[in-house]
């Protein structure tokens, strides 16, 4: 059988990636999820990293 893979861009390295999780309609990969994670939250990338995130669910919202 034919195995299909399909990637999706992610919304924060916009790097293309089979593994991830999806937030709303975003698509975070595996690699930006695990660094979220780790990022502590005083870290100016991780407030970069959710202020992204909130501009995608604020687009979500709106429309
Ligand atoms: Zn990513």
């Amino acid at each position: 059988m034919e195995k299909r893979e399909w990637t999706e861009s992610c919304v924060l390295c916009e790097c293309y990636e089979t593994r991830g999780i999806h937030i709303l309609e975003s698509f975070l990969c595996y690699r930006c999820e695990k660094a979220i994670v780790r990022l502590e939250p005083e870290d100016p990338e991780y407030l970069e990293a959710i202020k992204k995130l909130r501009k995608i669910k604020a687009a979500t919202l709106l429309s």
